[in-house]
Protein backbone atom coordinates (compact mmCIF):
# COMPACT_ATOMS: atom_id res chain seq x y z
CA UNK A 1 0.00 0.00 0.00
CA UNK A 2 0.72 3.68 -0.80
CA UNK A 3 2.19 5.78 2.15
CA UNK A 4 0.16 9.00 1.94
CA UNK A 5 2.14 10.44 4.20
CA UNK A 6 5.50 10.07 2.65
CA UNK A 7 3.63 11.49 -0.62
CA UNK A 8 2.96 14.72 1.59
CA UNK A 9 6.40 14.84 3.39
CA UNK A 10 8.07 14.66 0.20
CA UNK A 11 7.21 18.25 0.07
CA UNK A 12 5.61 17.60 -3.46
CA UNK A 13 1.91 18.47 -3.11
CA UNK A 14 1.13 20.44 -5.47
CA UNK A 15 2.33 17.79 -8.21
CA UNK A 16 -0.29 15.10 -5.94
CA UNK A 17 -3.31 14.35 -7.82
CA UNK A 18 -6.62 13.80 -5.25
CA UNK A 19 -6.40 11.34 -3.05
CA UNK A 20 -9.21 8.85 -4.51
CA UNK A 21 -7.29 9.33 -7.62
CA UNK A 22 -4.27 8.09 -5.51
CA UNK A 23 -5.97 5.15 -4.45
CA UNK A 24 -7.29 4.28 -7.86
CA UNK A 25 -3.85 3.16 -8.76
CA UNK A 26 -2.35 2.00 -5.94
CA UNK A 27 -1.60 -1.26 -7.40
CA UNK A 28 1.23 0.40 -9.04
CA UNK A 29 2.32 2.85 -6.70
CA UNK A 30 4.44 2.12 -3.84
CA UNK A 31 6.49 5.38 -3.04
CA UNK A 32 9.64 4.93 -1.21
CA UNK A 33 12.62 8.11 -0.75
CA UNK A 34 15.21 5.97 0.83
CA UNK A 35 17.92 4.74 -0.99
CA UNK A 36 18.17 1.39 -0.97
CA UNK A 37 21.62 -0.40 -0.13
CA UNK A 38 23.97 -1.38 -2.87
CA UNK A 39 22.46 -2.68 -5.94
CA UNK A 40 23.32 -6.33 -6.60
CA UNK A 41 25.73 -6.60 -9.47
CA UNK A 42 25.59 -8.81 -12.64
CA UNK A 43 26.97 -11.97 -11.24
CA UNK A 44 24.34 -12.33 -8.27
CA UNK A 45 21.71 -10.86 -9.37
CA UNK A 46 19.30 -11.27 -6.86
CA UNK A 47 16.20 -9.32 -8.03
CA UNK A 48 15.27 -6.35 -5.68
CA UNK A 49 11.99 -4.75 -4.69
CA UNK A 50 12.43 -2.85 -7.70
CA UNK A 51 10.02 -0.20 -6.33
CA UNK A 52 13.23 1.13 -4.15
CA UNK A 53 15.10 1.54 -6.86
CA UNK A 54 15.73 5.22 -7.03
CA UNK A 55 16.99 6.17 -10.69
CA UNK A 56 15.67 7.53 -13.71
CA UNK A 57 11.97 6.57 -12.14
CA UNK A 58 9.46 10.12 -12.09
CA UNK A 59 7.53 10.18 -8.64
CA UNK A 60 3.74 9.84 -8.03
CA UNK A 61 0.99 8.17 -9.45
CA UNK A 62 1.79 9.42 -13.08
CA UNK A 63 5.02 7.99 -12.78
CA UNK A 64 6.41 5.39 -10.43
CA UNK A 65 4.78 2.60 -12.60
CA UNK A 66 2.56 2.50 -15.44
CA UNK A 67 1.39 -1.29 -15.65
CA UNK A 68 3.11 -4.08 -14.00
CA UNK A 69 4.76 -5.75 -17.12
CA UNK A 70 3.16 -9.11 -15.84
CA UNK A 71 1.37 -8.67 -19.81
CA UNK A 72 4.47 -7.23 -21.24
CA UNK A 73 6.82 -9.21 -23.08
CA UNK A 74 7.58 -7.64 -26.29
CA UNK A 75 8.88 -4.12 -27.29
CA UNK A 76 6.52 -3.45 -29.31
CA UNK A 77 3.77 -3.84 -26.43
CA UNK A 78 5.58 -1.38 -24.66
CA UNK A 79 5.76 0.59 -26.61
CA UNK A 80 2.32 0.91 -27.33
CA UNK A 81 1.29 0.72 -23.15
CA UNK A 82 3.52 3.90 -23.37
CA UNK A 83 1.59 5.26 -26.14
CA UNK A 84 -1.82 3.83 -24.59
CA UNK A 85 -0.92 5.73 -21.17
CA UNK A 86 -0.14 9.46 -23.04
CA UNK A 87 3.72 9.29 -22.05
CA UNK A 88 4.59 8.68 -25.79
CA UNK A 89 2.66 10.84 -28.13
CA UNK A 90 5.16 11.37 -31.08
CA UNK A 91 5.40 8.53 -33.84
CA UNK A 92 9.45 9.05 -34.43
CA UNK A 93 9.55 8.08 -30.28
CA UNK A 94 7.70 5.64 -30.69
CA UNK A 95 9.35 4.18 -33.56
CA UNK A 96 12.54 4.61 -32.10
CA UNK A 97 11.59 3.00 -29.30
CA UNK A 98 10.44 -0.04 -31.19
CA UNK A 99 13.72 0.20 -33.31
CA UNK A 100 16.05 -0.25 -30.21
CA UNK A 101 15.11 -3.23 -28.12
CA UNK A 102 15.44 -3.13 -24.53
CA UNK A 103 15.68 -6.34 -24.05
CA UNK A 104 19.44 -6.13 -25.25
CA UNK A 105 20.07 -3.53 -22.73
CA UNK A 106 19.08 -5.73 -19.40
CA UNK A 107 20.71 -7.97 -17.49
CA UNK A 108 20.11 -11.84 -18.37
CA UNK A 109 17.59 -12.81 -16.07
CA UNK A 110 15.60 -9.05 -15.77
CA UNK A 111 12.07 -8.83 -17.07
CA UNK A 112 13.23 -6.12 -20.03
CA UNK A 113 9.41 -4.53 -20.52
CA UNK A 114 8.40 -3.85 -17.00
CA UNK A 115 7.64 -0.33 -16.15
CA UNK A 116 10.24 0.34 -13.62
CA UNK A 117 14.40 1.08 -13.56
CA UNK A 118 16.59 -2.12 -13.23
CA UNK A 119 20.05 -2.31 -11.52
CA UNK A 120 23.09 -2.99 -13.96
CA UNK A 121 25.67 -3.18 -10.81
CA UNK A 122 27.95 -0.33 -9.40
CA UNK A 123 24.79 0.79 -8.04
CA UNK A 124 23.46 2.85 -11.18
CA UNK A 125 20.57 1.38 -12.65
CA UNK A 126 18.72 1.58 -16.34
CA UNK A 127 16.04 3.70 -16.21
CA UNK A 128 12.10 3.35 -16.67
CA UNK A 129 10.99 2.90 -19.62
CA UNK A 130 8.21 6.13 -19.23
CA UNK A 131 11.64 7.90 -18.50
CA UNK A 132 13.69 7.07 -21.30
CA UNK A 133 10.14 8.05 -23.65
CA UNK A 134 9.95 11.23 -21.43
CA UNK A 135 13.30 12.08 -22.12
CA UNK A 136 13.54 11.16 -25.72
CA UNK A 137 10.07 13.37 -26.33
CA UNK A 138 11.23 16.46 -24.49
CA UNK A 139 14.37 16.21 -27.08
CA UNK A 140 12.87 15.19 -30.14
CA UNK A 141 13.31 18.57 -31.65
CA UNK A 142 16.67 18.66 -30.70
CA UNK A 143 17.32 15.65 -32.31
CA UNK A 144 16.72 15.40 -35.77
CA UNK A 145 18.97 14.19 -38.21
CA UNK A 146 22.48 15.63 -38.27
CA UNK A 147 22.41 16.53 -34.91
CA UNK A 148 24.79 16.59 -32.34
CA UNK A 149 23.56 14.68 -29.03
CA UNK A 150 25.50 14.09 -25.69
CA UNK A 151 24.06 11.37 -23.02
CA UNK A 152 25.91 11.88 -19.71
CA UNK A 153 25.84 9.03 -17.51
CA UNK A 154 25.41 6.73 -20.26
CA UNK A 155 24.58 3.43 -18.64
CA UNK A 156 23.14 0.49 -20.74
CA UNK A 157 23.77 2.87 -23.61
CA UNK A 158 20.38 2.32 -24.36
CA UNK A 159 19.67 6.20 -24.78
CA UNK A 160 22.60 6.46 -26.48
CA UNK A 161 21.53 4.18 -28.94
CA UNK A 162 18.50 5.85 -29.67
CA UNK A 163 19.86 9.36 -29.89
CA UNK A 164 22.27 7.43 -32.99
CA UNK A 165 19.20 6.42 -34.73
CA UNK A 166 17.52 9.61 -34.62
CA UNK A 167 20.07 11.91 -35.32
CA UNK A 168 21.35 9.22 -38.14
CA UNK A 169 24.72 8.59 -39.64
CA UNK A 170 25.40 11.97 -40.40
CA UNK A 171 24.78 13.19 -36.98
CA UNK A 172 26.73 12.55 -33.66
CA UNK A 173 25.49 10.61 -30.63
CA UNK A 174 28.32 10.78 -27.79
CA UNK A 175 28.06 8.95 -24.65
CA UNK A 176 29.51 9.50 -21.19
CA UNK A 177 29.88 7.55 -18.41
CA UNK A 178 32.09 7.39 -15.73
CA UNK A 179 32.62 3.26 -14.52
CA UNK A 180 34.73 1.82 -17.73
CA UNK A 181 33.08 -1.94 -17.10
CA UNK A 182 29.57 -0.03 -17.79
CA UNK A 183 31.19 1.73 -20.73
CA UNK A 184 32.36 -1.74 -22.14
CA UNK A 185 29.09 -3.10 -21.47
CA UNK A 186 27.43 -0.90 -23.02
CA UNK A 187 29.50 -1.00 -26.23
CA UNK A 188 28.44 -4.71 -26.32
CA UNK A 189 24.77 -4.23 -26.01
CA UNK A 190 24.61 -1.61 -28.85
CA UNK A 191 26.89 -3.72 -30.85
CA UNK A 192 23.65 -6.49 -30.62
CA UNK A 193 21.09 -3.72 -31.03
CA UNK A 194 19.92 -1.73 -34.73
CA UNK A 195 22.35 1.28 -33.64
CA UNK A 196 25.63 -0.95 -34.58
CA UNK A 197 26.32 -0.22 -37.75
CA UNK A 198 26.49 3.63 -36.65
CA UNK A 199 28.72 2.40 -33.56
CA UNK A 200 30.92 1.10 -36.21
CA UNK A 201 30.88 3.74 -38.54
CA UNK A 202 32.01 6.29 -35.94
CA UNK A 203 28.36 8.52 -35.68
CA UNK A 204 28.33 6.74 -32.19
CA UNK A 205 30.71 6.73 -29.36
CA UNK A 206 31.04 5.74 -26.00
CA UNK A 207 33.68 7.05 -23.54
CA UNK A 208 35.05 6.74 -20.27
CA UNK A 209 35.05 10.03 -18.18
CA UNK A 210 33.41 12.47 -16.05
CA UNK A 211 30.15 13.05 -17.52
CA UNK A 212 29.89 16.47 -15.44
CA UNK A 213 32.68 18.36 -17.96
CA UNK A 214 31.09 17.25 -21.13
CA UNK A 215 32.54 15.89 -23.85
CA UNK A 216 34.08 19.14 -25.61
CA UNK A 217 35.50 17.04 -28.82
CA UNK A 218 31.93 16.85 -30.24
CA UNK A 219 30.46 20.01 -28.82
CA UNK A 220 28.06 22.05 -28.90
CA UNK A 221 25.34 19.91 -28.65
CA UNK A 222 22.30 20.21 -30.17
CA UNK A 223 20.59 18.29 -27.24
CA UNK A 224 22.31 17.09 -24.19
CA UNK A 225 20.85 14.41 -21.51
CA UNK A 226 21.80 13.75 -18.12
CA UNK A 227 20.55 10.11 -16.86
CA UNK A 228 21.80 10.92 -12.91
CA UNK A 229 20.96 14.06 -10.42
CA UNK A 230 22.69 16.55 -10.35
CA UNK A 231 23.31 18.94 -7.49
CA UNK A 232 22.96 21.83 -9.92
CA UNK A 233 23.45 22.66 -13.62
CA UNK A 234 27.16 21.65 -14.43
CA UNK A 235 28.56 24.84 -16.37
CA UNK A 236 30.68 22.92 -18.72
CA UNK A 237 27.29 21.43 -19.80
CA UNK A 238 25.60 24.67 -20.05
CA UNK A 239 28.92 26.10 -22.00
CA UNK A 240 28.55 22.79 -24.84
CA UNK A 241 25.00 23.34 -25.37
CA UNK A 242 24.27 25.17 -28.69
CA UNK A 243 22.37 28.08 -29.04
CA UNK A 244 18.87 26.70 -29.68
CA UNK A 245 19.58 23.81 -27.62
CA UNK A 246 18.39 22.01 -25.20
CA UNK A 247 19.15 19.61 -21.92
CA UNK A 248 17.03 17.60 -20.18
CA UNK A 249 19.13 16.92 -16.53
CA UNK A 250 17.48 16.10 -12.98
CA UNK A 251 18.54 18.63 -10.77
CA UNK A 252 18.20 18.32 -6.59
CA UNK A 253 19.65 16.15 -4.03
CA UNK A 254 16.43 14.10 -2.25
CA UNK A 255 14.02 16.19 -3.60
CA UNK A 256 14.66 16.24 -7.52
CA UNK A 257 12.95 18.13 -10.77
CA UNK A 258 13.46 16.72 -14.11
CA UNK A 259 14.79 20.39 -15.88
CA UNK A 260 14.53 21.66 -19.25
CA UNK A 261 16.98 23.73 -19.86
CA UNK A 262 16.86 26.11 -23.37
CA UNK A 263 19.78 28.19 -24.81
CA UNK A 264 18.01 30.74 -26.80
CA UNK A 265 19.48 31.91 -29.76
CA UNK A 266 21.01 35.00 -28.18
CA UNK A 267 22.65 32.44 -25.75
CA UNK A 268 20.64 33.13 -22.79
CA UNK A 269 19.12 30.27 -20.83
CA UNK A 270 15.43 29.79 -20.03
CA UNK A 271 15.08 26.71 -17.20
CA UNK A 272 11.47 24.93 -16.59
CA UNK A 273 10.85 21.83 -14.19
CA UNK A 274 9.08 19.58 -16.13
CA UNK A 275 8.15 16.91 -13.14
CA UNK A 276 9.58 15.70 -10.11
CA UNK A 277 11.95 12.23 -10.55
CA UNK A 278 13.97 10.00 -8.10
CA UNK A 279 17.30 9.45 -10.00
CA UNK A 280 21.11 8.48 -8.52
CA UNK A 281 23.22 11.22 -8.26
CA UNK A 282 25.81 12.79 -11.17
CA UNK A 283 28.51 11.81 -8.88
CA UNK A 284 32.25 10.73 -8.32
CA UNK A 285 33.03 7.78 -9.42
CA UNK A 286 34.61 6.94 -6.19
CA UNK A 287 31.61 8.29 -4.04
CA UNK A 288 29.01 5.87 -6.81
CA UNK A 289 31.02 2.83 -5.93
CA UNK A 290 31.37 3.72 -1.90
CA UNK A 291 27.30 3.34 -2.16
CA UNK A 292 27.27 7.47 -2.29
N1 LIG B 1 20.58 6.49 -18.64
C1 LIG B 1 21.30 5.29 -18.40
C2 LIG B 1 21.87 5.13 -17.00
C3 LIG B 1 21.17 5.80 -15.87
S1 LIG B 1 21.91 5.50 -14.29
C4 LIG B 1 20.42 4.09 -18.71
O1 LIG B 1 19.21 4.22 -18.69
O2 LIG B 1 20.98 3.02 -18.96
C5 LIG B 1 22.99 6.91 -14.19
C6 LIG B 1 24.35 6.64 -14.74
O3 LIG B 1 25.14 7.81 -14.51
C7 LIG B 1 25.07 5.50 -14.07
O4 LIG B 1 25.49 4.58 -15.04
C8 LIG B 1 26.27 6.18 -13.39
O5 LIG B 1 27.41 5.35 -13.37
C9 LIG B 1 26.45 7.40 -14.24
N2 LIG B 1 27.15 8.53 -13.62
C10 LIG B 1 26.98 9.07 -12.37
N3 LIG B 1 27.81 10.10 -12.18
C11 LIG B 1 28.55 10.24 -13.32
C12 LIG B 1 29.57 11.12 -13.73
N4 LIG B 1 30.06 12.09 -12.93
N5 LIG B 1 30.07 10.99 -14.98
C13 LIG B 1 29.62 10.02 -15.81
N6 LIG B 1 28.66 9.13 -15.47
C14 LIG B 1 28.11 9.24 -14.25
Amino acid sequence: MMNLSTVIACGCRYRTPPINQLLNYTPFLHLHLHLQGRPPSFNNLNLPNFNLLPTGNCLFFRMERFWSGSGINKNKQMVEHLQRYGVISSMKVAEVMETIDRAIFVPDGTSAYVDSPMPIGYNATISAPHMHATCLQLLEENLQPGMHALDVGSGTGYLTACFAIMVGPQGRAVGVEHIPELVASSIKNIEKSAAATLLKEGSLSLHAGDGRQGWPECAPYDAIHVGAAAPEIPQPLIDQLKPGGRMVIPVGNMFQDLKVVDKNPDGSISIRSETSVRYVPLTSRDAQLRGY
